[in-house]
């Protein structure tokens, strides 16, 4: 289905194979991750969307302007457009008198040439006839029937728009790569571009594996947990732009596994699963994904929550990445947040990959082992002031989900650091999911 697919990850299969089965930091992790993909290609991940269906996808193609802006010479003003000599010498005392030829209102051609001694009256963003150079605002005009009065020189040439002033036909309007908002959809519009190219949206299929889960609508058996993963990826998946395939609970069982995941690879550029990574007796994937001829990148990163994290490219049936999360929902989250949202952008085409960090003064004490880069969760206020962060109420436990709910954003607490003071500065890292103020 994805045969030919130009993306190609056996160069680096080559470079990694003995991996290192050590803890990396998560910003050697995040470089090493970004340098497994190979983006979109613009000629062949692509498909063409109307401008009504263009809202936050990213252009594949460098889109050049048809047209002039200002497609013409036009008024910037309400007045008359008059030829500068004629007007140039006009003061209070010694007004000039010219001859109104026509009125040209907005959206109509002029009918006539302005000559010496004439003016046309002229409106906001009407096209300038043929013989006049300069506008004369309304302000310093007096008009009787069909003589205007100017009772001031204008600067030569005074609220004229010249044709092509603002940008150029033929040159290039938006670059591929950019997101599309409402700026660069109106521009898409006013350069009469009513059907945009655009990268095909990246497929992701989610696995959740499990012998303890269930879906939400089944009533709990002693043991059990709903799975709560395969939601929460969905809806981030969906909100990076990308096209989520759900493929349910796996159970722990290699057999079971492999399936699963042969079928997610058919179908997928990246694949997500959760569970199974850490080191107990029923953590299947890395074995299977190795037996399944994938190179193993990454298999623990130094953050807290989410050290178990597995990152794995396959060549075949096609170029995919591979990320296994960690189980633990919170994990889950940080992690996808941290290293496969960028991973998400990269992919699709975009130009920015990096997550959004910015610095924020804290609520809360704040409190880490230091022993690896822990990440709090919380929500950041936009104020006056800047940034401010409060630490979710609750237990910060990775096992917690219940006040990750609200969260806007992670704090981050160093390596080697172990308590940051109420009142101090935290880098935390913005989820693209947005915040309020
Ligand atoms: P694992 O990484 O498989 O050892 O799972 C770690 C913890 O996360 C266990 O308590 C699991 O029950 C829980 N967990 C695993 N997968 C999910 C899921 N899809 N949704 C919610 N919790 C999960
Ligand atoms: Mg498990």
């Amino acid at each position: 289905m994805r045969s030919g697919s130009p993306r190609d990850y056996s160069r680096r299969a080559q470079l990694s194979q003995s991996p290192d089965p050590a803890m990396v930091p998560a910003d050697v992790a995040e470089a090493q991750i970004l340098d497994l993909i190979t983006p979109f290609d613009g000629a062949r991940d692509r498909e063409t969307v109307t401008l009504a269906e263009a809202r936050d996808r990213i252009l594949a193609d460098t889109v050049l302007s048809p047209l002039d802006f200002p497609h013409w010479d036009n008024s910037a003003m309400d007045g008359y457009a008059v030829r500068f000599a004629d007007v140039q010498g006009a003061t209070a005392t010694a007004t000039v008198a010219l001859t109104v030829i026509e009125e040209i209102p907005a959206g109509k051609r002029p009918q006539q040439a302005v000559a010496a001694g004439q003016a046309a009256r002229i409106l906001t963003g009407s096209m300038m006839p043929e013989g006049a150079d300069t506008i004369v605002i309304q302000e310093i005009t007096q008009r009787r029937d069909d003589q205007v009065q100017i009772l001031e020189a204008p600067q030569p040439q005074a609220f004229v728009r010249h044709r092509a002033s603002f940008h150029r036909a033929g040159e290039p309007l938006l670059f591929a790569g950019t997101v599309l908002q409402a700026p660069e959809i109106a521009v898409l519009a006013a350069a009469q571009c009513p059907l945009v190219p655009v990268y095909r949206r990246p497929r992701v299929a989610i696995l959740s594996t499990g012998d303890e889960l269930v879906t939400p609508d089944r009533p709990l058996q002693p043991g059990q947990i709903v799975d709560s993963n395969q939601y929460a990826l969905v809806t981030l998946v969906q909100q990076a732009g990308a096209e989520a395939i759900p493929m349910g609970i796996v159970p722990d069982q290699p057999e079971a596994l492999r399936e699963a995941i042969a079928a997610a690879l058919d179908q997928a550029d990246l694949v997500l699963s959760s569970g199974g990574v850490s080191v107990g007796d029923y953590d299947y994937v890395d074995r299977i994904l190795t037996e399944l001829g994938a190179t193993l990148h990454i298999r623990a990163v130094a953050i807290k929550p989410g050290k178990p994290l597995t990152v794995a490219t396959f060549t075949q049936p096609s170029p995919t990445l591979y990320f296994g999360l960690p189980g633990n929902p919170v994990s889950a989250l940080v992690s996808f947040w941290r290293f496969v949202e960028p991973a998400l952008r990269k992919l699709s085409g975009q130009t920015r990959w990096s997550p959004l960090f910015v610095k924020a003064r804290s609520h809360q004490d704040l409190r880490a082992g230091g022993q690896r880069e822990t990440y709090l969760w919380g929500q950041v206020q936009v104020t006056e002031a800047g940034f401010e962060f409060s630490l979710a109420g609750g237990r910060h436990s990775s096992g917690n989900l219940i006040n990750l709910a609200g969260t806007n954003a992670l704090g981050v607490v160093p390596v080697g650091v172990t308590q940051i003071a109420a009142g101090d500065p935290v880098r935390v890292l913005l989820l693209p999911s947005g915040f309020t103020s």
